[in-house]
């Protein structure tokens, strides 16, 4: 099995912005995500990383041809991203490029265009505790994960979250104020591979958490399909009246 590509993006604005997240967080929200990974997928995985401010967002035709799985964790510079490469992303995972989609990610262009619905929910920002409970026991994505974790401090994210229905529900949370929340859905399109994973506000230290570091690795690894040949022929078909193998 060949090395898996993985590019975790970065907005990396928060960080440079206020205190709090430079604190939990002093090379980048991305930094840490990719350290993440890299703690589980080990030598398996060649991990880099890309944030807003780069030309091309980071992502340039290159980039994204080398990329097996590409994670993403944006807010506040959603509508400054450009369609260009919105589209190229789109292609890639149609393609079989995986994707994964934190938190705040929600309100991507990426993630809209992927699913067509709005893809907004409701949301409170106090600190609650969440409680992830696992729905997929077996599930690749829930591998060496307990039944339910916690995480102490959280920005409430609840229903209704307007995605289409998942084809797999892997985590659902439930929060201090009794919210609940469909925070792990994994969604095809095309031939990629889609994973949303909710937990992870930026003034909270929430991608140190060990279990939700192993989430967002295993997550990785489903979605990764290293090697894959895309195939795909539309169009009026070229078929002889005797058949595929026809000589
Ligand atoms: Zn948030």
């Amino acid at each position: 099995m060949g090395t898996l590509r993985v590019t975790v993006w970065g907005e990396n604005l928060h960080e440079q912005r206020e205190a709090i997240v430079q604190a939990h967080y002093p090379r980048g929200m991305h930094a840490t995500i990719a350290e993440g990974i890299e703690e589980h997928l080990g030598q398996r995985a060649h991990v880099r990383t890309a944030t807003f401010e780069q030309p091309q967002h980071g992502l340039s035709e290159e980039v994204l041809a080398e990329t097996d799985v590409l994670t993403w964790w944006g807010h506040i510079a959603h509508a400054g991203v450009d369609d260009t490469v919105v589209e190229r992303i789109r292609e890639r995972v149609l393609l079989g490029m995986g994707l994964i989609v934190l938190h705040s990610g929600h309100g991507s262009k990426i993630f809209g265009r992927l699913m067509g619905t709005t893809c907004m929910l409701r949301w409170r920002d106090a600190g609650e505790r969440e409680l992830v409970w696992n729905v997929a026991p077996g599930h690749p994505i829930t591998r060496g994960l307990p039944e339910v974790f916690a995480i102490p401090e959280q920005e409430m994210y609840g229903e209704f979250f307007d995605i289409p229905q998942p084809d797999e529900l892997i985590f659902i949370s439930s929060f201090t104020g009794g919210e609940v929340f469909r925070s792990g859905c994994a969604f095809r399109r095309g031939q990629g591979r889609i994973f949303y994973f909710s937990p992870g506000h930026e003034t909270y230290p929430v991608y140190h958490h060990p279990a939700v570091r192993r989430v967002i690795a295993n997550a990785v690894d489903w979605a990764a399909q290293p090697g894959l040949a895309p195939y795909s022929t539309f169009g009026k078909a070229l078929k002889s009246p005797t058949g595929w193998y026809a000589p």
